[in-house]
């Protein structure tokens, strides 16, 4: 099995180290990360400006730039193989409910899944450095061969939360639906030492509904969420309505 690996907190997080290192017994193994810390860029593509990568290893780049950028980087020039999966992660800090369309891990696995290759998306849920990084690694080795058995529905990425839990205490996978964040308007606004106004947005930790079958409702009692993310946005329910108003 070829498995290409990304993230958005960059190379050398903990992260991406556990893991390429849970990962490698199933196969190939590559890392194409950003060089730096790239989170909540979503699905952002370099355009104005050229992009370096530094090769760090066999089958290991770091690259200046954005996750999309790297998974368009390592499969279309960088790898000299075509990866069977593409896994992005795993992050510091869920992806759950809303939040999946600032992430910058979710979105490296919406552009594999665009270029048709099968994609996870792993995050661990923890407001601190997290502890469970291996936990969350084992779990994913298991999934990606899972993965590779059954293939994936077209279209579809896998968005993985795991609990920052002792590996005992983390329970079984659940199949859930994509939550809703509870929004807190977390905005700091005070003046600079130079007596300029200036903003910051998200000082406040997350939080989110806790709406049954949903992945915060999972992780926070404990389990592994997997969410069926799908790219086709179109809110079918509402096509007849809106063509109702005769436009
Ligand atoms: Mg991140």
């Amino acid at each position: 099995m070829n498995i290409m690996i990304t993230n958005d907190d960059g190379i050398t997080a903990p992260g991406i180290i556990a893991l390429a290192e849970a990962l490698r017994p199933l196969g190939r193994i590559a890392v194409v990360a950003p060089d730096r810390e790239q989170s909540a860029v979503s699905h952002a593509i370099t355009l104005h400006h050229p992009l370096r990568a530094e090769r760090q290893g066999d089958d290991i780049f770091a690259v200046s730039g954005t996750p999309t950028d790297c998974v368009n980087l390592g499969i279309n020039n960088l790898l000299d193989f075509r990866p069977d999966l593409v896994v992005s992660g795993i992050n510091r800090g869920g992806n759950m409910g809303d939040d999946v369309t600032y992430s910058g891990t979710v979105s490296a696995a919406m552009e594999a899944t665009l270029m048709g290759i099968p994609a996870i998306a792993v995050s661990l849920a923890t407001s601190g450095e997290g502890k469970s990084y291996e936990a969350a690694a084992l779990f994913i080795r298991r999934l990606a061969q899972r993965v590779a058995e059954e293939g994936l529905p077209s279209d579809t990425l896998l968005n993985v939360n795991v609990p920052d839990l002792p590996r005992e205490r983390i329970k079984g996978p659940l199949i859930t639906k994509q939550g809703k964040k509870r929004y807190q308007g977390a905005i700091v606004d005070k003046i600079d030492p130079r007596g300029r106004q200036y903003y910051w947005i998200g000082s406040i930790e997350p939080t989110y509904e806790d709406i049954e079958g949903s992945d915060f409702a999972a992780v926070i009692r404990g389990h592994i969420s997997i969410t069926p993310l799908h790219l086709d946005l179109t809110n079918y329910a509402s096509l007849e309505l809106l063509r109702g108003w005769k436009l």
